[in-house]
């Protein structure tokens, strides 16, 4: 059994890809999760999948007192920090919500660790953070800007952390960029599980699919793409899943050469490094689901850029890791589980 890490955030949709990828890679796991966008089924389900119960435990990042509680009942080698808010939309109408709760809560957390020794984290951050890009493919030396309060709450958590290792170096602070992740467990038993109308492409795609929503509205046809819709590097959930075990090796590497001090804060891109537009990813999923998708154009959604793709050079580099699923792998994934769970894990 190697090292045992806490999972914020692991009842979620790539907390519980990353929960299995963790335990097939021998980590102990403890997870820590609010559930206020997750259900105890999903915990439920990966105990299932893993074959052996998971230490879950209900609670806020924000709760000093609870995260004491774990710290003090565990010995952590570090800590994937998933949980946090992630709706763009939500958080341009209640920003006050997500800087407490992605801002604040990350403090607290950081907070209890310094208090524990604890000093190895994996953040969740986001291509968000490199707002409208000037070069592609984006290499983590781009240039950073956010409009909204959400990339806002990811791009404050990467300066904290910065300033965290600038003031302590034997912080190893790892921010994985992701780009826009999809898909779903091949087994078909977890995936994304969007409270509402979704709001992103994948889990829209398939709702319409499956008969749940009428037909998709595909945001703007007039950007200077391939053909007009938008482009994005889309990267299948156990990919990315495995970029945070890649990372947890990574750290444990450096801190067994006694190299721990070299780490500091490393910003890394979890992307494919191809681009797919919106329409190519239609048509792949249409055809793998065998079920038409009906589409019509419609105005540019607030906000969104044209096309964003990563270089993904320092994760192969860095970490040995590389994505190995294609678009048609993601779409086949996640249309089993829209299939096997058309109303998502019921219990919420
Ligand atoms: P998710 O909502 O499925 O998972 C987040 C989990 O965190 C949920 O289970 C939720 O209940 C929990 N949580 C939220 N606030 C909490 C709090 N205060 N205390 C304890 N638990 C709390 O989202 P996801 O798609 O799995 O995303 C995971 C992380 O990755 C998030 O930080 C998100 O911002 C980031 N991210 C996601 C995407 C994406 O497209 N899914 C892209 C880039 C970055
Ligand atoms: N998109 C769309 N219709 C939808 C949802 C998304 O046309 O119902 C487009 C969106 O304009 C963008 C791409 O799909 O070009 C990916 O959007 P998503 O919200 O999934 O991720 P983002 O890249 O915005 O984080």
């Amino acid at each position: 059994m190697k090292n045992k890490i806490l999972v914020t955030g692991g009842a979620g949709y790539i907390g519980t890809h990353t929960c299995i990828a963790l335990h097939e890679a021998g980590y102990e796991i403890v997870v820590y999760d609010n559930l206020s966008n997750s259900s105890r089924e999903a915990i439920n389900r990966v105990s299932n999948l893993i074959g052996q119960p998971i230490e879950f435990i209900k609670g806020d990042i924000r709760d000093a007192e609870a995260m004491r509680n774990v710290f003090s009942s565990h010995h952590f080698f570090g800590v994937i920090h998933f949980a946090g808010l992630k709706a763009v939309g939500e958080s341009v109408a209640k920003p006050l919500l997500y800087y407490n709760n992605n801002v604040s809560g990350t403090i607290t957390l950081l907070e209890i660790m310094a208090e524990y020794g604890v000093k190895n984290l994996v953040f969740s951050s986001s291509a968000t953070v490199y707002g409208d890009p000037e070069t592609l493919p984006i290499d983590e030396n781009s240039k950073r800007s956010c409009t909204n309060p959400y990339g806002q709450s990811k791009l404050a958590v990467e300066y904290i952390l910065e300033d965290l290792t600038v003031s302590d170096n034997s912080w190893s602070l790892i921010a994985l960029r992701y780009f826009n992740p999809v898909g779903a467990h091949s087994s078909g038993q977890i995936g994304e599980d969007p409270n509402d109308v979704p709001n992103n492409l994948m889990p829209y795609i398939s709702q319409v699919a499956v008969g749940k929503l009428d037909k998709l509205n595909i945001f703007g046809n007039d950007y200077p793409t391939v053909d007009g819709t938008g482009v994005r590097d889309f990267i299948h959930v156990t990919d990315l899943a495995q970029g945070h075990v890649a990372a947890l090796n990574y750290l444990e590497g450096q801190i067994n050469t006694g190299k721990r001090d070299s780490v500091g804060f490393l910003p890394i891109n979890l992307g494919t490094g191809k681009g797919t537009s919106v329409l190519e990813l239609v048509t792949a999923f249409s055809k793998v689901s065998g079920q038409p998708i009906p589409y019509k154009f419609a105005e540019r959604r607030a906000g969104d850029i044209a096309s964003c793709y990563a270089s993904a050079d320092k994760a192969k580099n860095l970490l040995d890791w590389q994505a190995k699923l294609s678009i048609t792998d993601m779409c086949q994934d996640s249309w089993r589980w829209q299939r096997m769970n058309p109303n998502g894990y019921y219990i919420k």
